[in-house]
């Protein structure tokens, strides 16, 4: 499955940005996973280029909390 950025997600009447170029964040993990286990944290988002600003300062946060206040931006700038 290819990334998919979160706060594109949230600003579907945004034009699509194309760019295919993702950068994964690394928010407040709030889950313990064994030292085996493999695959895509529960702390970890993917952005795309244009909205990984939005992830700045945001990661002492847990990635549901930084995703709601991301949403709040995105739904603010529609206004
Ligand atoms: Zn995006």
């Amino acid at each position: 499955m290819p990334p998919k950025c979160i706060a594109c997600t949230f600003s579907a009447t945004k034009k699509h940005n194309p760019s295919d170029e993702f950068t994964v964040v690394y928010f407040r993990p709030t889950v313990d996973y064994p030292d085996s286990w493999t695959g895509h944290p529960e702390n970890a988002e993917w952005f795309c280029a244009e909205h990984l600003p939005l992830a700045e300062g945001l990661t002492d946060l847990s990635a549901l909390e930084a995703a709601k206040q991301i949403r709040a931006q995105l739904t603010q700038d529609k206004a």
